[in-house]
């Protein structure tokens, strides 16, 4: 009787929600009852925006409820009017999702993705994506697509600018934090400044063969699984609301078109219940791709797998009417992927609220807004080397000189996805340096006219300012459009003339401060040898000079901690610190290197280990590096569970010392090795990560938990497990975190 009560009650308080038993909005099925097949094959329709005045046949298409969603209009009073007429004057008063790659800001501009995973801060990231939908929203958008989640371990690919990294905790987190910062936590609607996010692209585009964008992905299944999927299962968890294809093909199969991605992981697997999107004209690439014959048979091949919206393209437009009537497919198919549509315009509240009442209209840069992209920027940048301290500069210091091609470039400092960015709000790091030191007592010298300038030809005024100046700040990397889609390099060096310039300067023998801002790690230990201080900024967003400016003079102390390797050289890619490990383990005492080699030998069995000759074994530096102005210790690992099973919990604390004269955040991080299994298992693995802030001479003890089931993986039978054994643990500030200690599963 109790149970009967219960659920009564239950199906009361849903009912009292208006929502059904599944949690959609019960006007779902009445609309879809009342659609033509025209009507739904619309709503499977994103078109892009056009700019300017409404043309007169969109205006004709979406009252006859041919198109669901527009992408790319940004300008608030079109996007009323374009809603007003899909509400107004279309029969079924459907209104559109309006789409745009909000990625890392909107208006202000936040440091690229790979940045934001650099602070290691979820809540950072939180408050980027709340900051973007807030300013999206007063734009008229209602949908971002993003995040993207996809793990990147090629610097030559131009999308890890726009990834959080190689690493499948990490990107999780972040993963987690982007949803929730653009959603919001519970209440997702467009009224209250949310804005649906994306999940993409799903899955494996950012393992392209070598780095080149668009090409072919192999990833065996458990790599998949255990590599690939885990921060789309993140989102999911996270209630994202939609989610994106990818231009690859995996593993034989594109991506718009795999089933076995869609149906059996997606829905059935995850039981993701909101919407896909295909990534744009994806489905008509299928035919490039050789696995689909014409228009006519992509779409089949995309509605089979379960792809609910096309963009850009027509495939499904021009022929899902015709597949049904000569029952190639089923209606049910359409009716799923516009229920999928429906219910998330239902959710985000556009059937109530759709338009963007005139007081909420273009709301951007506001305070809060610019320190949260500051507190981003000051947190994202990671200091690689800092010779004899001599970071922080005094403030007391009498000249410097700005060098180079990045020291003030508003709009390149923002990095790639920024369509919206506005540079009204960007502080370079002159300016950020002037601010602090005064005007008088910098002095400015492009010395070439962009990152790619081959010229020398400003070189001679740039050596002239560093000799009479106390101290070089040399503000070096990539222009914004040498990182993003199909933006890939071959050679991950500063372009142009920058070495060269580098080597001039060093020549002076005077303080050289490096800022690299790049899209990608680049491979510049050469550079990195000749400056005394090195501090590695990504594309750090429109407050990224005043970031710069306070971490130089120590107002800020470093804190970023690399979210990717950073390989010697293009040779020694792929590499990330969680690979598999192999039968020969080189250690630094058994490898040969080049010029070890005798001549005239014909071979020698020392040190046949897995190496370079060339570039030995290691990286420039690990994941997770990055240095402060202080110093901490590590010390007093302890297992509080050194015998514990499966479905319990590892409980670990250690003390973390501020061993240092300044304040400081310190990002201590937790690696796991799982020491034998059923398949070789990765040397280590990211499990937990704590970003810890301490006064000079504090310590604190710092207690973990991590869920052994989160030490799971696939075995030889692509079963999830986690298998008994013995696991080392390592706590630190990097990935060669060096105190262990060990616990066993049994
Ligand atoms: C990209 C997507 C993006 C879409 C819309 C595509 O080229 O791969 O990530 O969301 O364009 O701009």
């Amino acid at each position: 009787i109790n149970k009967i009560y219960i659920l009564l009650i239950s199906l009361f308080f849903i009912q009292a929600c208006g929502l059904s038993h599944d949690g959609s909005d019960p006007r779902v099925e009445e609309l879809l009852a009342k659609m033509t097949i025209e009507e739904k094959i619309g709503q499977m329709a994103q078109i892009n925006g056009f700019g300017g005045d409404i043309p007169n046949e969109l205006k004709e298409n979406i009252k006859a409820g041919r198109i669901g969603s527009i992408l790319n209009e940004v300008n608030v009073k079109t996007v009323n009017e374009i809603q007003r007429i899909a509400i107004e004057e279309s029969r079924l008063g459907i209104p559109l999702l309006i789409g745009r790659d909000v990625v890392h800001g909107f208006k202000t501009a936040f440091p690229i993705p790979l940045g934001l995973a650099a602070t290691w801060n979820p809540e950072i990231v939180k408050k980027g994506s709340e900051v973007a939908a807030a300013e999206a929203s007063s734009s008229g958008v209602n949908w971002t697509f993003a995040p993207m989640i996809d793990i990147s371990r090629d610097s030559r690919w131009g999308r890890i600018a726009e990834s959080f990294g190689e690493d499948p905790y990490l990107v999780s987190q972040m993963a987690i934090a982007s949803t929730q910062g653009f959603q919001g936590d519970e209440n997702t609607t467009f009224a209250n400044g949310k804005i649906a996010a994306c999940a993409k692209h799903f899955v494996g585009y950012g393992a392209a063969e070598g780095g080149r964008d668009y090409n072919t992905t192999l990833i065996p299944e458990r790599e998949l699984r255990d590599v690939y999927l885990p921060p789309f299962k993140a989102a999911v968890d996270a209630g994202i609301m939609t989610f994106m294809t990818g231009f690859n093909d995996l593993n034989g199969i594109p991506a718009s078109g795999n089933q076995f991605l869609f149906k059996d992981i997606l829905r059935e697997e995850w039981q993701f219940d909101g919407m896909v999107v295909s990534d744009w004209a994806s489905i008509s690439e299928m035919i490039a791709h050789g696995f689909a014959a014409d228009e006519k048979d992509a779409a089949l091949k995309a509605i089979n797998a379960g792809v609910d919206m096309e963009m850009a393209s027509r495939c499904y437009f021009e022929n899902l009417t015709d597949l049904v009537n000569n029952d190639a497919i089923n209606e049910n198919l359409l009716d799923n992927a516009v229920r999928n549509i429906l219910q998330t315009k239902f959710k985000l509240g556009l059937f109530d609220n759709p338009y963007v009442p005139e007081e909420k209209q273009n709301i951007f840069g506001e305070e809060e807004s610019l320190e949260a992209a500051l507190l981003a920027a000051e947190q994202s940048v990671v200091l690689l080397k800092n010779e004899n301290q001599l970071l922080p500069l005094s403030k007391e210091i009498n000249s410097v000189a700005v060098i180079g091609p990045m020291s003030h470039e508003k709009y390149e400092q923002s990095g790639t996805w920024n369509f919206d960015g506005d540079s009204l709000y960007s502080v370079t790091p002159l300016e950020g340096i002037k601010e602090i030191l005064g005007s008088r007592k910098v002095t400015y010298v492009k010395g070439l006219k962009y990152s790619r300038d081959k010229s020398n030809a400003g070189f001679n005024n740039a050596i002239k300012a560093a000799k009479n100046s106390d101290a070089i700040i040399l503000c070096l990397g990539e222009e914004a459009i040498i990182s993003g889609e199909a933006h890939c390099r071959a050679h991950i060096d500063l372009p142009g003339a920058q070495t060269e310039l580098v080597n001039e300067i060093a020549k002076l023998n005077k303080p050289v401060i490096m800022v690299v801002m790049a899209g990608r790690a680049l491979c510049i230990g050469d550079e990195i040898s000749k400056s005394n201080a090195v501090l590695y900024a990504w594309h750090p967003g429109c407050m990224g000079g005043k970031a710069i400016a306070n971490l130089i003079f120590g107002d800020v102390v470093p804190s970023g901690k690399l979210p990717i390797t950073f390989p010697k050289s293009v040779g020694q890619i792929p590499m990330h610190y969680n690979h598999k490990p192999c039968g020969r383990p080189v250690n630094p005492s058994n490898w040969l290197s080049i010029d070890d080699i005798p001549v005239k030998t014909y071979q020698t069995s020392l040190g046949n280990t897995s190496h370079y000759l060339d570039d030995g074994f290691t990286p420039l530096f690990p994941f997770g590096y990055g240095l402060s102005y202080t110093t901490f210790e590590y010390s007093d690992l302890k297992i509080q569970t050194p015998i514990l099973k499966a479905n319990e919990e590892v409980k670990l604390s250690f003390t973390l010392k501020n061993t240092g004269d300044f304040e400081a955040e310190e990002v201590a991080q937790i690696y796991i090795r799982d020491l034998v299994g059923n398949v070789t298992r990765p040397v280590r693995e990211l499990k937990a990560f704590e970003r810890v802030k301490l006064a000079p001479n504090q310590e604190k003890q710092i207690s973990i938990t991590i869920p052994a089931n989160e030490l799971a993986f696939h075995n030889q039978a692509v079963e999830k497990v986690v298998e008994s054994g013995l696991f080392k643990v390592w706590v630190g500030g990097d990935s060669n975190a060096n105190l262990e200690n060990s616990f066993e599963i049994k």
